[in-house]
């Protein structure tokens, strides 16, 4: 078994073993995890990808599946030397043939190039987040990303009509016929979506596109208590029907953004508790607003900033969108991507400086999310040399709460550890037989989602 024998089952060009590149795509996004092979393989075809994992397969290869490397939970990095397959040579979209309202996507191609072919029909992708011009379809699919606007459009699982993919033997499953419904035994779009690249290798997929709303307006207001805030999310989400996201963001986050990137304050007032409303449908939105239960808060609340323009939007959103890169600049946080139920989030929110204190009084967290979905980023600075007891200590407070250990990031293999915290014996004994029918010889992904702990 030798690598030159891969390279000549692919054309010339695939198999790249220069250091200087593979450096680039051997560590993630986050800095928590730097991996090291000796090759990264640029598959530009599925044909290629199932002789790659065919050949692994048999001559029992680890392999780690790749598309932008902008995960938070180290899914794809090799911590043991395992070869790297990034698909982001395989970035062709197209529109469908069948279907005048979805896409057709390699699995290499960003959100952001699928959104801008979306967008020459007036139609959107469900899913957008920040890391949109590097984030891929493929890992987006692995890792059921979630993002700014779950609230109106769900998940990625609910953006895939069809999916082909690779197995763990190089076997070429599904297909991408587009049909909403085909209730023909089980169904792998939902069972690879979020499966981390532990079962199959994503290829292609049909997915869903939306129409392109008339008119969107921000509205971000500013409260002193969680309460409020969690209060009006709520009542958003009961009272509107043209709500399309709700982001949670407190006033140390909003000083480390306008520290690093030079931002006007938001306003004068005390008001440190933000929350980022978004509204899209027919145009009017603001008239519509004015007089529901928003109209009264509108009129009457003290710090209340609108944005109806696409530039005055932005200007909002960018308090908000680069958190998680600002954060990264000051060092490498522990990274806890939770949900906790909107009921149970004000007591969450109010605790969380103090779990951390007590853990380590040096430590520094930043909280930030998707109010709506009650998914939390908590990003600790400073968190060692308590890392683990602290990661364990927040974990065990968000099952109590009837939380979720991850949200939208996966388990990867930041929170394999934990895994058991949330599934039962027998539920991760049917993952590992899951895995075993998918990827035989365990060569994908092998440390990803599971532990030997569980
Ligand atoms: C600034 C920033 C903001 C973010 N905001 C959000 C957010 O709001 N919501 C959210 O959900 N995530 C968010 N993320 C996290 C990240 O972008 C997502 O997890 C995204 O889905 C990862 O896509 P990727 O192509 O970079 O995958 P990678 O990081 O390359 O891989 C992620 C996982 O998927 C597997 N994988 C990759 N491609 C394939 C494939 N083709 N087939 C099978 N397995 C594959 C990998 O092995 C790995 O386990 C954010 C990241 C950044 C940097």
């Amino acid at each position: 078994m030798s690598i030159e024998e891969l390279k000549s089952l692919l054309e010339s060009g695939r198999v790249n073993e220069d250091q200087d590149v593979i450096r680039t795509y051997s560590d993630d996004w986050t800095g928590r995890y730097k991996g090291f092979t000796s090759t990264v393989i640029f598959p530009h075809s599925t044909d290629e990808v199932a002789k790659i994992l065919s050949w692994c397969s048999t001559n029992q290869v680890s392999i780690v599946p790749q598309g932008g490397n902008t995960g938070m939970v180290g899914g794809s990095v090799p911590l043991n030397g395992e070869l790297i397959i990034s698909l982001r040579k395989m970035d062709n979209v197209s529109f469908s043939n069948t279907n005048k309202n979805q896409i057709v996507a390699e699995a290499g191609a960003t959100l952001l190039k699928i959104q801008n072919l979306a967008s020459e029909r007036g139609l959107i992708y469900g899913v957008d987040f920040a890391a949109r011009d590097s984030a891929t379809i493929g890992g987006t699919i692995a890792t059921n990303a979630g993002g700014l606007n779950v609230l109106r459009y769900g998940t990625t699982r609910r953006q895939i009509i069809s999916v082909e993919a690779v197995t763990g033997t190089g076997k070429i499953i599904g297909n991408l016929n587009g049909l909403e419904k085909d209730n023909t035994g089980y169904h792998l779009p939902s069972l690879l979506c979020g499966s981390e690249g532990t079962l199959a290798i994503v290829t292609r997929a049909k997915l869903q596109l939306w129409p392109e709303p008339e008119e969107t307006v921000a509205i971000l207001f500013g409260f002193n208590t969680i309460e409020d805030a969690v209060n009006l999310t709520e009542a958003c989400m009961t009272a509107n029907t043209e709500i399309i996201a709700c982001e949670l963001f407190f006033q140390k986050g909003v000083d480390l953004v306008r520290e690093s990137y030079d931002l006007q304050p938001l306003w004068d007032n005390k008001n440190s508790i933000y929350l980022l409303c978004e509204f899209a449908g027919d145009s009017g939105i603001f008239d519509r607003l004015s007089v529901n239960v928003l109209g009264k808060i509108l009129q009457t609340h003290d710090s209340v900033l609108v944005a109806t323009t696409d530039r005055e939007r932005q200007r909002l959103w960018q308090y908000r969108e680069l958190h998680t890169v600002a954060v990264s600049q000051k060092g490498i946080p522990l990274k806890l991507d939770v949900t906790i139920p909107l009921g149970n989030l004000p007591h969450f929110l109010n605790s969380i400086d103090t779990i951390c204190d007590n853990i380590n009084p040096l430590s520094s967290p930043y909280v930030f999310g998707h109010a709506a979905d009650g998914n939390m980023h908590l990003n600790i600075l400073q968190s060692e040399p308590n890392v683990a007891e602290m990661e364990e200590e927040i974990l065990k407070f968000v099952v109590s709460l009837e939380g979720s250990i991850s949200a939208e990031h996966g388990i990867g293999r930041a929170k394999a550890p934990y895994l058991h915290f949330q599934r039962n014996e027998d539920e991760i004994r049917l993952f590992r037989e899951m895995k075993k029918a998918f990827d035989p010889e365990g060569i994908l992904n092998p440390e990803v989602i599971f532990s030997t702990g569980n």
